[in-house]
C-alpha cells in the first residue's frame, strides 16, 4: 500500500503515520524527520536545510526531491510506504510521479487531513517530540503520562525550534500558496481522500482506515 499523507502543518500527519505503521507494517517516510535527523548529525544536507526550516520556508525542491528519490529506491518501499510531508509543491508532485514510474510503483491513495488554520497554531505550539524515538505528544490534546517523558521509551521530550506562533504564521501561508494546489492535482488524478482532522486522534485514524479499506 503506497500512500501519501497530506495536510497543513500540525494537522496530525505524523501522529496518524505512526498509527498506520502499526496497522499496515510499512515504512513511514517523513521529509521533515529526514531533515531534522540531518541537522542533528550536522551533515551537509542538514546545513542546507536548517535556515529554511527555522524560517518556516520550504527547503529547495532539488534538494528535497533528491533525498526522496534515494529513500524510495530502498527495498523496504516495494511493498508500501506512508509518505508524509512530501510532495509540498507541484514540481515535487511531478517529480514523484516520475520517480514512482521509474521504480514500477504506483500510489494507492492520497489522504488529506483537514483542520482549520485557527486550530493549527495551538497544535504546533503545544507539540512535544521524543528525542529518542520520535513519538509525538501534545501538552493539552495528547499529554504524556509523566510530564516531559516519553510514554513509549522514557526519553526526554522537546519542542521543535520551528513550532513557534511566529514561524507557524509563515508555514501556514507557505502551505496555502504552494501546497494546497496539490488537492486539485490529486483530485484530478482520482487518488484523493479527505479526512476530518478536527476529531479526536482515534476517530481520525478509524475514518482513515475505513476510507482506505473501502
Ligand atoms: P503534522 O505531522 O501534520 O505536523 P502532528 O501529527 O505532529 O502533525 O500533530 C501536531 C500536534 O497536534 C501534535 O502535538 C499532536 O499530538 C497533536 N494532534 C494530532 N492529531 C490531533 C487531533 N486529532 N486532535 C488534537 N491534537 C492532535
Ligand atoms: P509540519 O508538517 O509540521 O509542517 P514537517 O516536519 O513535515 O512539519 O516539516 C518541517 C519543515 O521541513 C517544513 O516547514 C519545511 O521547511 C521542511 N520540509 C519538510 N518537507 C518538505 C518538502 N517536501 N519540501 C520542502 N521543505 C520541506
Ligand atoms: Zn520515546
Amino acid at each position: 500500500m503506497h500512500l501519501l499523507l497530506m495536510g497543513p502543518p500540525g494537522a496530525g500527519k505524523g501522529t496518524q503515520a505512526a498509527n498506520l505503521v502499526k496497522e499496515f507494517g510499512i515504512p513511514h517516510i517523513s521529509t521533515g524527520d529526514m531533515f531534522r535527523a540531518a541537522i542533528k548529525e550536522g551533515t551537509e544536507l542538514g546545513k542546507q536545510a536548517k535556515a529554511c526550516i527555522d524560517a518556516g520556508n520550504l527547503v529547495p525542491d532539488e534538494i528535497t526531491i533528491g533525498i526522496v528519490r534515494e529513500r524510495l529506491a530502498q527495498d523496504d518501499c516495494k511493498k508500501g510506504f506512508i509518505l508524509d510531508g512530501f510532495p509540498r509543491t507541484v514540481d515535487q508532485a511531478d517529480a514523484l510521479t516520475k520517480i514512482l514510474a521509474d521504480l514500477g510503483l504506483s500510489l494507492k491513495s492520497v489522504v488529506n487531513i483537514t483542520v482549520p488554520s485557527s486550530d493549527l497554531v495551538e497544535r504546533a505550539v503545544g507539540r512535544r517530540i521524543c528525542k529518542s524515538c520520535g513519538a509525538t505528544f501534545h501538552i493539552k490534546f495528547s499529554p504524556s503520562k509523566v510530564e516531559g517523558k516519553c510514554d513509549e521509551c522514557g526519553g526526554e521530550l522537546y519542542q521543535r525550534a520551528d513550532d513557534t506562533e511566529e514561524t507557524m504564521k509563515n508555514r501556514l501561508s507557505v502551505y496555502e500558496a504552494q501546497t494546497k494546489p496539490l488537492i486539485d492535482y490529486y483530485q484530478k488524478a482520482g487518488l484523493y481522500l479527505e479526512i476530518d482532522g478536527r476529531q479526536a486522534i482515534d476517530k481520525v485514524f478509524k475514518d482513515m482506515v475505513d476510507a482506505l479499506k473501502a
